[in-house]
């Protein structure tokens, strides 16, 4: 592969991208915020198998925060991810926030259905909002043929779908499976926020997840695992935001035991909110 380029204007992506399309290339594009992790890299191989070229963006996108969240501390380590990327990605794009919302910008994407199950949604009301509208302003400058996210958010996932459905985007979206460290604590940028030893005691999330998942798999009803998940966490000084089993395709509550189940957690550890699902 050669050298990874690296641009911050549409126009010079849409040089590259375009003369790649006109060479009849497959072109796949992974968004990204940066502070790249094994998670991250991982779709990237992902999409190298399943395109000609790749497109990484690293673009921490102001309108997916809140006034109170996290935006200014977010991490920005670009020449770590250029070099995580090198070899891997045939062109990354990270533009300026003034590239990505120009002078009156004024259009933003709100889907329903997967964004309003009163999940994430609930606790960032904002949230995909900023999210669908970034991607779809990735879509409309990369025009990849498929674009690849992570299952880590899985309400994010489901919500992009529903745009690409809604909106006809010729865009094919993949999920990868969500990369863990060793204790099973699902890698993300934020966990640079915790201390060692805030890290370890974050694995009893997943903990929580499997074993719930076991149990209902085992028989027990969803909503007596649950509860008593939900009092694990809390036990462990974990602030549970939600800790929920829902439809894993809807996201809507559901008793039909014919429909698949997926659970799904966001839950603070001191002051750093951590999330994770789990197919049943
Ligand atoms: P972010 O930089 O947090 O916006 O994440 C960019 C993409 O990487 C999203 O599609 C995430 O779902 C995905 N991602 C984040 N963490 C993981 C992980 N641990 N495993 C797999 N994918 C991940």
């Amino acid at each position: 592969m050669s050298a990874t380029q690296v641009v911050d204007r549409v126009v010079t992506l849409r040089e590259s991208v375009g003369g790649w399309r006109g060479a009849g290339q497959r072109i796949a594009l992974v968004p990204t915020m940066g502070a790249l992790h094994e998670g991250h890299v991982s779709l990237v191989r992902l999409a190298k198998a399943h395109a000609d070229k790749v497109v990484v963006s690293i673009f921490v996108n102001p309108t997916q925060f809140a006034p109170t969240e996290d935006l200014a501390k977010y991490p920005r380590p670009f020449e770590a991810d250029r070099q995580a990327l090198s070899g891997l990605a045939d062109l990354i794009f990270s533009p300026p926030v003034e590239e990505m919302y120009r002078p009156g910008d004024s259009t933003r994407i709100q889907v329903a259905g997967p964004a309003t199950v009163r999940l994430e949604d609930r606790f960032r009301p904002t949230h995909f909002e900023g999210v669908a509208t970034v991607v779809a302003k990735l879509f409309h400058q990369v025009q990849p043929d498929v674009a690849l996210f992570g299952e880590k958010d899985y309400q994010q996932f489901r919500v992009l779908v529903q745009m690409v459905q809604d909106l006809h985007m010729p865009v094919e979206l993949l999920a990868g499976p969500t990369i863990r460290a060793p204790s099973g604590l699902a890698l993300s940028s934020r966990n640079r926020y915790l201390d060692e030893e805030e890290r370890e005691h974050a694995a009893i999330i997943y903990q929580t997840l499997r074993s719930c998942a076991e149990g209902i798999r085992a028989g027990d009803t969803p909503a007596s695992v649950m509860e008593a998940g939900f009092a694990v966490l809390s036990k462990a000084d974990f602030h549970v935001d939600y800790f929920e089993a829902r439809d894993a395709e809807t996201l809507m509550p559901t008793e039909d035991p014919e429909r698949a189940l997926h659970l799904l957690v966001a839950a603070r550890l001191n002051t750093t909110r951590l999330i994770d699902n789990i197919a049943v």
